[in-house]
């Protein structure tokens, strides 16, 4: 990223993560894969729109949506595909922008943490042969190098298997909401069994650097695993003392205890 953040708006800033998120030879996310999304105002955020690539992405392929409709849907037991649709055409700020992809839902949510400003989700070829296997949650929980933790926390969020859509927008909120509530601060990487990566941050830079360390992180589990089984994991004293001291007014300020 040549601009400097402190002069680029968020559209500029979520545009240049999402051209590094799509370099093919990074493997993280081909054709229309993966998403991205920014905090706007108070009360709006930017989200990639259904059909666009990464790599690509322009300005165009970028709706702005209000967090409170989003907000809603999350709250929703039994939709239709329909109705879903409908409130994802309804949350856009410009009635002829595109349409938001359904991961709008988990990007709202996200974005709404404290702390949290741009998200990365893609599906990057290394730590889905591990989420693809038995042990996408054993990669989840724990950590193999001290970088691994610096990028991307003392451990990931783990969603087992959903369907993408609203259900997993929810799951993903009970997740996080969990995390929370146990280890006192943000997630830094949300894993989808089966499915993918997410990354958040405060700024495009965490997030870049959260996806490109997990990816790594996940293609040394793999190979640690394939010469001696179960990869030597640090122990818990190590991460704890890699990571420093959970912080109790972030569970508070994002739990609104
Ligand atoms: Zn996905």
């Amino acid at each position: 990223m040549t601009t400097s953040s402190v002069e680029s708006t968020p559209l500029d800033r979520m545009l240049a993560l999402s051209h590094q998120l799509g370099e093919e030879p990074r493997k993280l996310a081909i054709l229309g894969e993966g998403n991205t999304s920014a905090r706007n105002t108070d009360d709006t955020f930017l989200v990639k729109a259904s059909g666009s690539n990464l790599a690509t992405l322009s300005a165009t392929g970028v709706t702005e949506c209000r967090f409170s409709d989003l907000a809603a849907l999350l709250k929703q037991k039994k939709l239709s595909d329909q109705e879903i649709d409908d409130a994802l055409l309804a949350a856009r700020v410009d009635p002829d922008a595109k349409k938001p992809s359904v991961e709008a839902v988990f990007h709202a949510f996200l974005l709404t943490l404290p702390g949290v400003n741009f998200v990365g989700h893609t599906h990057p070829v290394t730590v889905n042969q591990i989420l693809c296997s038995k042990f996408g949650s054993t990669f989840a929980k724990r950590r193999t190098f001290p970088d691994e933790i610096v990028c991307c926390g003392v451990e990931s969020v783990f969603v087992p298997y959903t369907d993408p859509g609203l259900k997993l927008a929810q799951a993903i909120q009970k997740g996080v909401v969990e995390y929370i509530d146990r280890l006192s601060r943000a997630p830094r990487v949300i894993l989808l069994e089966n499915h993918g990566f997410i990354a958040l941050g405060a700024t495009p830079e965490a997030v870049l650097a959260a996806t490109l360390m997990g990816a790594k992180a996940a293609e040394i589990f793999v190979g640690a695993a394939a010469i001696g089984g179960t990869p030597q994991f640090l122990t818990a004293k190590q991460v704890e003392r890699i990571a420093g001291r959970p912080d109790e007014h972030y569970r508070q300020k994002a739990l609104g205890l």
